[in-house]
């Protein structure tokens, strides 16, 4: 008799806001992007890293990125978010957990996003050691109106599919 294999798919979701201010690069998603503005943070302020980051955690139901990382410890100052999201990944995928999928939104008036896309899902894909083909990304503008439109906040979301394994 072999083991019998349970699969226990869990749901996880994030969502993060930060500023912009004045001055490129634009880190997003483990990646430089060229732009005239770059978001601000106690860390590197990677907005959809940290969705992504939140996700994985909530999916696990784990402590939340702030709890992981918190801004009154130094060492968090101007952290590599994807240096966060690996470690906090390790926690959750120590816990039993596989990533079946995620799926991003980012919303952000400029700059767009479709020529970067690959490139940022490719990276995030890396980051976790995963397939890209796992990671959806989408972008959204906020049409001119709000703080998203206004160009003075990047919001992002994301929600993860974890499954947890167990054998016995
Ligand atoms: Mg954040």
């Amino acid at each position: 008799m072999g083991d019998v294999v349970t699969k226990s798919p869990r749901v996880g979701i994030g969502h993060d806001t930060h500023r912009l201010e004045p001055g490129g690069p634009l880190r997003l998603g483990g990646v430089d992007i060229d732009h005239d503005r770059h978001l601000v943070g106690h860390s590197d302020a990677d907005v959809l890293l940290h969705a992504v980051t939140d996700a994985l955690l909530g999916a696990a139901a784990l402590d939340d990125i702030g709890a992981m990382f918190p801004d009154t410890d130094a060492a968090n100052a101007n952290r590599d978010s994807a240096d966060m999201l690996h470690r906090a990944w390790r926690r959750v995928a120590a816990a039993g957990y596989q990533i079946e999928n995620l799926d991003c939104v980012v919303l952000a008036q400029r700059p767009k996003l479709a020529s970067h896309r690959q490139r940022i899902a490719t990276r995030i894909a890396e980051i976790l050691d995963i397939a890209a083909d796992r990671v959806g990304l989408k972008a959204k503008t906020g049409e001119g109106v709000g703080p998203i439109g206004r160009e003075e906040a990047i919001t992002a979301q994301c929600v993860a599919l974890v499954t947890q394994v167990s054998r016995r």
